[in-house]
Parts: structure tokens; C-alpha cells; sequence
């Protein structure tokens, strides 16, 4: 039986003899179990919420090392990663937006111990569409309550706090419509509801969530009241670079494992690595890799170095998820009837690979991203 590897030192290929190691990512994907003890583990290292400040616990690295670390989390099991990184998607609203004592209460508790959070904008009717966001939060005295469903929320059931992204004033254009929330997840009136069973990336849990009349203080406002939707926007130009790294790190595992697989598998007398056929489509998927990465790259480098990086965020994260889906099918055929199978790692790969499109902006949300920014700066005289 071929078993699922360890994740490889970039540039090199392990043997098969060496993969002997349980596969905990084909577990997590068997069962759907809450990779718990692996999240717990990845925060006593230092692979969870890497972009917390110093003064607050964490490690503060920029958007570039944490693509690095993303890549290589990814490598190994995506599903697991997106456990891991939706806590960075829920810090960063905290982060860019968080007041002294909120960031020292939401973000220090993450570096004092193993903790989950959630990011919680999308709807059962809103996803792309954040402007038809039905859920309210209304004033009463000095407190706010909250009221609405939340769906598709990664970390949903295993969270300690959420953003909350709700409508505080129905007449306003949506840049003013919105306020942003931290609220604590054994809040009264918040019900969580079942895991959902998703094509692939099972080790994620991902749920939907109810707020029905849930009291959360004045001071746990984001920001000001009416800055929600450009908080919850600006957390995009810190996660996407992210979540185009984890795709990156799935095309990676992809073009290791149909490399390997191409010079094992002989076919007419000849390992299928010879048939230039195979050749050729192995190099498109080393090319996507490269190509991928570099964007990526350039898109955490220009975030670390203050200058806006919204267009190559996008783009980033439409092109690496597209080389993922692209280098994940390929692995399927060069494996053959094999790669078909569940004792083989590439069809989780494939399985795994899809939600990279839909989630934190759809490929066609990137491509409106990137198609705005590109035809403002034309009408501009400007180029990018
Ligand atoms: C496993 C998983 C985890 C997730 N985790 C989170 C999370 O932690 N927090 C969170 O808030 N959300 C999360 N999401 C939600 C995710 O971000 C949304 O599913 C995504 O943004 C798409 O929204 P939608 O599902 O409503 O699709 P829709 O917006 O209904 O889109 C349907 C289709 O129409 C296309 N489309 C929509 N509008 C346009 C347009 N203007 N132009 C062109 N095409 C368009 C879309 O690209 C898509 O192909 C998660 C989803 C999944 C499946």
C-alpha cells in the first residue's frame, strides 16, 4: 500500500522507504475529527496566530514569513491549515482595527494558550454579495445586541471569540452600513450548529452560526461604529496572500507525488516519467508552482513593506488556487486507476482543492478585484 508521506524538505523527494509515518491527514479526512491535538501541538511551536504583535504575545511576522509557514502547513494536510489559518483571519480585523485593551484581551488570550477563533461574515443568502448582510446589531442602553445567521464559518463549533460583521444602520451606503464585532463564543443566545460534511479540507470544522438577541458591550465594538465592512475588507490583503501560499503548498504535494509516482510506475517497458506526454504536463505543474509562489511572494513582500497590495492579494489568490486545482487533477491522471483511489494521496488533493476558488473571495471575486483596480487606474493615466 503506498502510505500518505511526511511533508518533504522543499527541492527534495523522499524515497518510499521512508514513508512509514501514520498519516494523521488521511485520518482527519477519514473521519472528519477536529485535528485538536495537532493544533495544539502547531501552537506550542509557534505555527498558530503568526501574525500577533510582540506586545500582545505573538510572534508579529509579516505577511511573507507567514505565507512560508502556510505553504509548508499546507503541504502536508490543506484541511488541517485552514484550521490553523482561520484563526489569523479572525486576528486580523483585531489586529488592524483593535483597540489597546481588545487586542490585549483577544489576542493575548491566543498566545496564552491554545485557543481557537472564527471570522464570521458570510450568510446563508450573502456571500460574495457582503452588501445584502442581513444580520443587525442594534443599540439597547450601553450594550449592543445582535441578532442573525452566519454560515460556512471555518473553526464555527471550536471557536473562544468571533468577528461578527453585522448591519448597524439600514440607510447608509454599505462602506458605512456595517460594524464589526468581537464576541465572546459562550455569549447567551448564540447557537452553533452542526459540522458540515464538505467535499474535501474534512479536518476543518465548518458551521453555520445563530445570534439571536446576543448582548455584546459598547467596548467590544471594532473600530468605529460603521467602519465594519473596510475592516472586514482590509483583513483580505493579510489572509489572501495566505490562503493563495496553502494553495501553493497542495499544487507542491501534488507535482512531489506524481513525480515520484512517474518514476516508480513503468509502463511499455519504461518508467511513465520517460513518455513525454507525462514529462510535459510534470513541468506545467513545476511551472504553476514557481509562478504561483513568486505571486504570492510579492503580494506578502509589498503588504510587509506598507505599500497596498489589494491587486496582487487577488491575484495571487485566483491564479495559486487554480494552479492547486489544475496540478491536483494532473497528479490524479498520472496515477492513473491509482490516483483514483483512496489509498493513494492524490484524490484528497483534488477533493481538497476545490473550496481554494469559493472561499475568502471566489475566483470571480479576485478577477472583479483585479479587473476594477486595473480599469480605475487606466481612466486615471496610471499604470500598476
Ligand atoms: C469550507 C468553507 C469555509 C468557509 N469559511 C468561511 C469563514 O470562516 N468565514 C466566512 O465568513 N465565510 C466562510 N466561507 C464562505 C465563503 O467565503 C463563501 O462561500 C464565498 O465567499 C462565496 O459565497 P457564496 O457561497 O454565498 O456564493 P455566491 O456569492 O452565491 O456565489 C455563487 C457563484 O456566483 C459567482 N458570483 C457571485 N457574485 C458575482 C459577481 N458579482 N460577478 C461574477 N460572479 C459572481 C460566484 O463567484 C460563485 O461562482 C466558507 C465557505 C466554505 C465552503
Amino acid at each position: 500500500m503506498y502510505v500518505d508521506s511526511v511533508p518533504a524538505i522543499p527541492g527534495f523527494l523522499l524515497p518510499n522507504s521512508i514513508r512509514k509515518y501514520p498519516s494523521q491527514a488521511a485520518h482527519h479526512d477519514r473521519t472528519g475529527e477536529y485535528p485538536t491535538e495537532i493544533l495544539k501541538k502547531a501552537w506550542e511551536v509557534g505555527l498558530l496566530n503568526l501574525h500577533i504583535p510582540g506586545e500582545y504575545g505573538g510572534m508579529g511576522l509579516g505577511v511573507l514569513d507567514c505565507a512560508i509557514v502556510s505553504e509548508e502547513m499546507a503541504y502536508g494536510c490543506t484541511g488541517i491549515q485552514t484550521a490553523a489559518e482561520a484563526n489569523g483571519l479572525a486576528e486580523a480585523p483585531v489586529i488592524l482595527a483593535g483597540n489597546e485593551a481588545q487586542k490585549k484581551k483577544y489576542l493575548g488570550r491566543m498566545t496564552e494558550e491554545p485557543l481557537m477563533c472564527a471570522y464570521c461574515v458570510t450568510e446563508p443568502n450573502a456571500g460574495s454579495d457582503v452588501a445584502g448582510l442581513q444580520t443587525r446589531a442594534v443599540k439597547k442602553g450601553n450594550k449592543w445586541s445582535i441578532s442573525g445567521s452566519k454560515m460556512w464559518i471555518t473553526n464555527g463549533g471550536k471557536a473562544n471569540w468571533y468577528f461578527v460583521l453585522a448591519k448597524t444602520d439600514d440607510k447608509a451606503s454599505t462602506g458605512k452600513a456595517f460594524t464589526g464585532f468581537i464576541v465572546d463564543a459562550d455569549s447567551p443566545g448564540i447557537t452553533v450548529g452542526k459540522k458540515e460534511v464538505n467535499m474535501g479540507q474534512r479536518a476543518s470544522d465548518t458551521r453555520g452560526i445563530t445570534f439571536e438577541d446576543v448582548e455584546v458591550p459598547e467596548e467590544n465594538v471594532l473600530g468605529q461604529v460603521g467602519a465594519g465592512f473596510k475592516i472586514a475588507m482590509g483583513a483580505f490583503d493579510i489572509t489572501r496572500p495566505l490562503v493563495a501560499s496553502a494553495a501553493v503548498g497542495l499544487a507542491r504535494r501534488a507535482l512531489e507525488e506524481a513525480t515520484k509516482y512517474s518514476l516508480e510506475r513503468k509502463t511499455m517497458g519504461s518508467p511513465i516519467a520517460n513518455h513525454q506526454a507525462i514529462a510535459f504536463m510534470l513541468a506545467d505543474m513545476a511551472i504553476g508552482v514557481e509562478a504561483a509562489r513568486n505571486l504570492v511572494w510579492k503580494a506578502g513582500w509589498l503588504r510587509d513593506n506598507g505599500k497596498r497590495n489589494t491587486y496582487w492579494a487577488s491575484m495571487a489568490k485566483a491564479f495559486a488556487s487554480e494552479v492547486a486545482n489544475k496540478n491536483a487533477a494532473d497528479a490524479v491522471q498520472i496515477f492513473g486507476g491509482n490516483g483514483f483511489n483512496t489509498e493513494y494521496p492524490v484524490e484528497k488533493l483534488m477533493r481538497d482543492a476545490k473550496i481554494f476558488m469559493i472561499y475568502e473571495g471566489t475566483s470571480q471575486i479576485q478577477r472583479l478585484v483585479v479587473s476594477r483596480t486595473l480599469l480605475d487606474a487606466a481612466k486615471a493615466g496610471q499604470t500598476l
